[in-house]
């Protein structure tokens, strides 16, 4: 475990949406860095889990920068399709990280599957694993999800990614239509972020 808290983080991530998100779950005492200040790439992500993938980042752009790295691996998991896209999130939306392929490819697999999907509530989670690793070191790696069903048409223009076919339980609103400093309070980033918040 670490004796003193962390005063310098790198954000491992190359996502506009998850820099944003994470830079302002950080608490402002802590400096932050981005992939961007020392013009580094994202790893292959060849884990099998969102942990592993999440570890793999963290521990490369640590090495690559020399600095302290938190890296999140997340995804969408939709129970009706075997829990795909999960790990496969990023990449169902090309190389050009197009979203609306993305939200696209899950409806065509919902068809696929029952072509009355949209008459029932189709269980789904965001999953999180977020890692903090100094070079090999692991320092800490968690897990949050937030439970939640698809939308049965695409709602709102906030958010990234499969935001805007995100209901989270107990709500109406997809996360796509809910104030971006909203859904941030609530969903599985900042779950995994309580759980790892002494060290912050
Ligand atoms: P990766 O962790 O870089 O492999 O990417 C995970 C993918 O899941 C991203 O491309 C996101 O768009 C999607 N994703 C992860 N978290 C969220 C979220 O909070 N909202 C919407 N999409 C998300």
């Amino acid at each position: 475990m670490l004796k003193k808290k962390i005063s310098k983080i790198l954000v491992g991530t190359n996502n506009k949406g998850k820099l944003k998100e994470i830079k302002g779950l950080l608490p402002k005492s802590i400096k932050t860095f981005s992939t961007s200040d020392f013009n580094l790439k994202s790893p292959a992500e060849n884990g099998q889990t969102f942990k592993e993938n999440s570890i793999i980042k963290s521990k490369y752009f640590s090495k690559k920068s020399n600095l302290v790295c938190i890296a999140d691996d997340s995804g969408l998991e939709i129970d009706c399709l075997d829990k795909k896209p999960g790990i496969f999130s990023a990449r169902w939306a090309g190389s050009k990280g197009d979203f609306n392929k993305a939200i696209k490819r899950v409806y065509r697999e919902l068809d696929k599957r029952d072509k009355n999907w949209r008459a029932k509530k189709i269980k789904a989670r965001f999953v999180c694993a977020l890692s903090i690793c100094y070079f090999d070191k692991i320092i800490s790696s968690v897990i949050g999800k937030i439970e939640g069903y698809i939308s049965k048409d695409i709602r709102g223009k906030n958010g990234f990614g499969y935001d805007p076919i995100f209901i989270p339980k107990k709500r109406k609103q997809t996360f796509g239509e809910m104030k971006f400093s909203n859904k941030c309070k609530i969903d599985h980033r900042s779950i995994a972020f309580k759980k790892i918040k002494k060290f912050l």
